[in-house]
């Protein structure tokens, strides 16, 4: 494995560089900069997607016959760390980078007809409806049913599905459904995408802890969606779900985002009093957290590039990509926490309004980073949990790489 960019990689580098120094606007980078939640609301999101969309980056992680731009996976790297760098706001995930891939890799000309096109041009949003209540890190338990009725066409669903992310916001959802409740609980299980427009789905909010509104239950009372809409056939939804959760949990560079992260904080540190002698960031008992931070940042994104090197090669990434969910997220709490210990009392501030930029923000106390450390925290706590918690990680990590 060779550790330093070639020369066609430093070039590709620099135009990526002068395209976010063009084409990134102010008012974007303050929004990512100023979102303490995973996803970044509409406003900047969709904004962000049209610019890369129009510029044909959108895609920078699908293969060129799918509309992508066919990167290999060094120039996925360098662009997603070049982002980070820059403030860019996170793509959602779930069109793009989740559903995206099934739908090329598994579906039928008609299909990636009909979806892959309005994920690239931002006209159709979606879902993921994997989840239910008592259906977790025990997915394949799951019970929402779905029965082909007798025109041979038609689906029915019935059953709930909890911290469904941007439901509200969803023109469909790509869900796993039991079709056959009398087979091996994985063999029951079909992959549905189902139009969310219909009197058949109701969404609650569920407002988190750090008063966001990201996630939501929704409830399945004789929703429809149609065989056309089935992707692979009946009993093939838990194979199609694992490759999916691979993606999820491996698809992209977690580290530049967590070294830009913890530059910030370096900064952040440099600047607040710390009541004693001189700026809070030259404590050493800091300093050495920092460094701790950092350390471990890099030595994530050395796992993460060797990751690439594998899938450069041609071959799967695997169990390591629960590796590198458990540290990444472990990580990006240990930052945050740090975010709140370093600015003190004004580290509590919660305010309940979102968004926390543009001209109806609330008004910070202190300084607009100190407002941010509290709802980031807060809403960081879900990061050991969601695309599977620690302790599944571990439990994968335990029995396919170490052998146990
Ligand atoms: C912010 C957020 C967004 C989410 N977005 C989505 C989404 O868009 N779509 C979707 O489908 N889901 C989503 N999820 C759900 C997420 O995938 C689940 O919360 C997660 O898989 C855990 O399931 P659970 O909540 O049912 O907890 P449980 O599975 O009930 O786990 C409870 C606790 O028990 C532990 N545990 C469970 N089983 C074991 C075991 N075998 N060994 C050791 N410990 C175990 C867990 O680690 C955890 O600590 C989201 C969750 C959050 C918090």
């Amino acid at each position: 494995m060779h550790m330093s960019f070639t020369a066609d990689e430093i070039a590709f580098r620099e135009e990526v560089r002068s395209f976010l120094a063009a084409s990134l606007p102010e008012h974007i980078r303050e929004g990512a900069r100023n979102t303490p939640s995973v996803f970044v609301e509409p406003d900047i999101g969709d904004e962000w997607q049209r610019i890369l969309h129009e510029k044909g980056w959108l895609a920078y992680h699908w293969p060129k016959e799918a509309g992508g731009t066919g990167w290999d996976p060094v120039q996925r790297y360098i662009f997603e760390k070049e982002c980070a760098l820059a403030d860019a706001p996170a793509l959602s995930v779930l069109g793009l980078k989740l559903v995206a891939p099934v739908i090329y890799t598994f579906g039928t000309d008609e299909q990636k007809a009909r979806f892959l096109p309005r994920i690239l041009d931002g006209s159709e949003k979606w879902c993921q409806g994997y989840s239910e209540p008592g259906a977790g890190s025990d997915l394949a338990s799951l019970k929402t049913r779905a029965a082909l009725q007798g025109d041979g066409r038609t689906y029915r669903i019935n059953g709930s599905k909890i911290w469904t992310t941007h439901a509200h916001y969803a023109d469909w959802m790509f869900c796993l459904v039991r079709t056959n409740p009398d087979v091996k609980a994985q063999e029951g299980i079909t992959f549905l995408l189902v139009p969310m427009h219909q009197k058949g789905i109701t969404i609650r909010p569920i407002i988190t802890l750090a008063g966001d509104h990201e996630v939501n239950q929704l409830f399945l009372d004789d929703a429809e969606t149609t065989a056309e809409y089935r992707i692979g056939e009946e009993g093939q939804g838990w194979s199609i779900a694992k490759f999916l959760l691979e993606n999820e949990r491996g698809g992209s560079c977690a580290a530049p985002r967590l070294i830009a992260d913890i530059d910030r904080l370096r900064r952040a540190a440099g600047n607040q009093p710390s009541g004693t002698n001189g700026a809070y960031g030259h404590l050493p008992s800091v300093e050495a957290r920092l460094v701790a931070l950092e350390l471990e940042a890099q030595a994530l994104e050395i796992t993460e590039l060797r990751i690439l090197a594998e899938l450069k090669a041609g071959r799967r990434p695997g169990p390591q990509t629960s590796l590198v969910k458990l540290v990444a997220s472990s990580l990006r709490q240990k930052i945050d926490e740090m975010a709140v210990d370093i600015f003190g009392p004004y580290g509590l501030q919660l305010p309940p309004e979102r968004p926390l930029y543009g001209n109806s923000a609330p008004e910070p106390v202190g300084s607009r980073e100190a407002q941010l450390a509290m709802p980031t925290y807060l809403n960081s706590r879900a990061w050991t949990i969601f695309g599977g918690t620690n302790e599944v990680q571990k439990t994968i990590i335990a029995k396919t790489v170490l052998g146990l």
